[in-house]
């Protein structure tokens, strides 16, 4: 038991470090290429450098990057009771960022290797290299390092008994995930607006960074949100029903790693239909669609601090961004097109189901009838380490 415990707990830090290796490199590309108005014509332009006021200069891409390595440990945004509270929470989690002295240092490390894995990445594709050869190309180097970066254990068989603040908050990371991540990205940007409609009113540029600062770090979660691994994956009630908690959060990663492979048919509110593909796949060519669904919705989102700043007041909501955001064709029990789901919270009987088939991602037949332990250990037999 206590060994099937200790592989459990090693796989769970495993998934944690591979949720995020390559997907670091994916935000910081994705944000760079929205187009910031810093007030003056000239200052016009892509991957501007913002200047935090703890020293640090970043660029949009780089922060939409950071929530996977900054945050409140125990307190995700999406889990504060009221709308204010989840601004508070946002706030604090951008403090821990781009207010905290010691975090300048640390953060520059951080960059530096997610920049190299982006520029491998860019560069073996010029190469003419596959992206399925470049994932393996980068491997899991990074495996001890962003622990260590955090302030975990540095090395060592059992490193991850140690944990930096990097696996602490994949933990608990709900607010990366389907409606979570819609309420964690909306009170940031709420407060983004707000300090954007305060330099407006004062003139001050130096704010408006900040502005852009607070939305980049708040893109983090619309970005995520275009996942196809984060769209229907029941990653938060994962954790509140299964117990031990971090059984759940497992799971949740082998869903997400399903989903994110086979896709998943999405539309929105304005009409679009489309195929997401998740994490590692944005370079895809099939998620070409996906990924420009989400640079529009990135752009509106950085076009409306510009705006706020020159209204100087607050403006109207975030409409035309929400109106953009995926949403699952197809939910169980109805399924035609897409794989069936692992899980999904049965709203008629309050319970979590579970595929009945964990090897036949086609099957849609499930269960209410399952224990995490045993699902877990089964997932590991069918489908390995995560
Ligand atoms: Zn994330």
């Amino acid at each position: 038991m206590r060994l099937l415990l200790l592989t459990l707990l090693l796989s769970f830090s495993l998934n944690a470090h591979f949720r995020t290796f390559f997907e670091s490199s994916e935000h910081t590309m994705s944000g760079d290429n929205v187009m910031l108005i810093l007030g003056k014509a000239q200052n016009a332009g892509k991957a501007l450098p913002l200047h935090m006021p703890n020293g640090l200069v970043l660029t949009f891409g780089d922060l939409v990057a950071m929530p996977d390595f900054y945050g409140v440990v125990g307190k995700p945004i999406s889990q504060g009771k009221s709308f204010k509270d989840r601004q508070i929470r946002f706030f604090n989690a951008f403090k821990s960022l781009a207010f905290k002295k010691k975090s300048k240092a640390e953060a520059e490390k951080i960059m530096a290797v997610i920049h190299n894995q982006r520029d491998r990445v860019l560069d073996a594709l010029k190469k003419g290299k596959s992206l399925k050869e470049i994932k393996v190309e980068i491997g899991e180097a990074q495996n001890v390092k962003w622990n260590c970066l955090t302030g975990g254990a540095c090395s060592g068989t059992f490193w991850w008994l140690s944990p930096g603040r990097y696996l602490n908050l994949a933990k608990e990371d709900y607010d990366h995930f389907g409606q979570d991540a819609f309420l964690a990205y909306q009170a940031g940007h709420h407060v983004s607006m707000h300090v954007a409609a305060e330099a407006g009113k004062k003139g001050d540029y130096k704010m408006l960074e900040l502005a852009y600062a607070l939305d980049g770090f708040a893109c983090h979660f619309l970005t995520d949100r275009f996942s196809a691994g984060h769209i229907r994956t029941p990653r938060a009630t994962l954790a509140n029903k299964v117990t031990p908690s971090v059984f759940g959060s497992l799971l949740a990663g082998y869903m997400h790693t399903e989903e994110n492979t086979y896709g998943v048919h999405v539309h929105n509110e304005r009409g679009d239909s489309w195929m997401a593909y998740g994490d590692r796949f944005y370079l895809d060519k099939r998620n070409q669609k996906n990924r420009d669904m989400m640079a529009k919705a990135l752009q509106n989102s950085a076009d409306e601090i510009y705006e706020t700043f020159e209204a100087r007041e607050m403006i109207a909501s975030t409409k035309n961004i929400a109106v953009l955001f995926p949403e699952a064709d197809e939910m169980a029990p109805h399924i035609s097109k897409d794989i069936s789901p692992m899980f999904w919270w049965s709203k008629k009987y309050q319970t979590l189901m579970r595929r009945k088939d964990l090897n036949d991602v086609w099957k849609g037949h499930w269960t209410n009838d399952w224990w995490g332990w045993s699902t877990l250990a089964m997932l590991r037999n069918i489908k390995g380490d995560l």
